[in-house]
C-alpha cells in the first residue's frame, strides 16, 4: 500500500514539474517600452535624468519643428543611447493628412531636422500624430513606402487628454497596462506632470517584473 502512495506521489511530483516547465516556457517575457512623443523641449532633460537613475532606455518620437528648436536636447538624448523616432515635422493633422504626397514630405523634412543634428542618425521608426488607428491602409502604407515601422501604443498615461495630476497619469499607465506582458507606453515629454510621475511608474513595472526597452 506504501509502495502505491509513494508511486502516485512521485507521478504526480513529476508531472507537476513538466507542467511548471512547459508554462514558464510559454509564457511570453514582461517588456514595457516607454515612448515619449512631440519633444524635444527643456522638459526632455527631466525625464533622461529619472531614466538614467533607472538605468533605463526609452523610445522618444520628435517633431521636426522640436527639434529645431532644441537641438542640443535631441543630441543628448540620443547620445545617451535612447531610440529616436520621428513623428512629422508640423504636427499639424490638416495639413499632414491632406494628401499621402503631403505626408510623405512631412516626414522626409522631420528626419532632415534630426539628420542636421545627428549627421549618423539612421532611425526608420516612425509614429503617425493621432496614431495609425483611424487612419486608413492607403495612408499608412504611404509611410511604410519610404522604408519606415510604425508604431502605436497599447497603454497611455492619458497626459494630453485632460488635465491629470502626476498620480492619476501614474494610475492611467497602470490602469491601461492590465494583464498585458508586451507594452508600449504612451506619454509626452511636453507635459511637465509626466515627469512628477515617472519614478512611480517605473518602480511599478520594476515590481511587476518587467524589463525596460526602447523600440
Ligand atoms: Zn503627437
Amino acid at each position: 500500500m506504501k509502495k502505491i502512495i509513494y508511486f502516485i506521489l512521485i507521478i504526480s511530483l513529476l508531472f507537476c514539474v513538466s507542467c511548471k516547465s512547459k508554462h514558464n516556457k510559454t509564457l511570453p517575457p514582461k517588456e514595457i517600452y516607454l515612448t515619449f512623443d512631440d519633444g524635444p523641449c527643456n522638459n526632455t532633460l527631466k525625464i533622461l535624468e529619472v531614466l538614467e537613475k533607472y538605468d533605463i532606455k526609452a523610445t522618444f518620437f520628435v517633431v521636426g519643428t522640436m527639434v529645431e528648436k532644441h537641438p542640443d536636447i535631441l543630441k543628448k538624448t540620443y547620445e545617451l543611447g535612447h531610440s529616436v523616432g520621428l513623428h512629422s515635422y508640423s504636427h499639424i493633422y490638416k495639413k499632414i493628412y491632406s494628401t499621402n504626397q503631403e505626408l510623405q514630405q512631412d516626414v522626409l523634412s522631420c528626419y532632415n531636422a534630426v539628420k542636421k543634428v545627428i549627421p549618423d542618425f539612421s532611425g526608420a521608426i516612425y509614429r503617425f500624430p493621432g496614431g495609425s488607428f483611424n487612419l486608413t491602409n492607403n495612408t499608412k502604407q504611404a509611410v511604410l513606402d519610404l522604408g519606415f515601422t510604425y508604431y502605436d501604443w497599447n497603454a497611455s498615461t492619458m497626459d494630453s487628454e485632460g488635465k491629470f495630476t502626476p498620480y492619476e497619469l501614474y494610475k492611467n499607465a497602470v490602469n491601461t497596462s492590465l494583464n498585458k506582458n508586451k507594452i508600449i507606453l504612451l506619454a509626452h515629454d511636453t507635459k511637465p506632470n509626466v515627469t512628477l510621475a515617472l519614478e512611480d511608474i517605473i518602480k511599478h513595472f520594476l515590481n511587476g517584473g518587467y524589463t525596460f526597452k526602447k523600440l
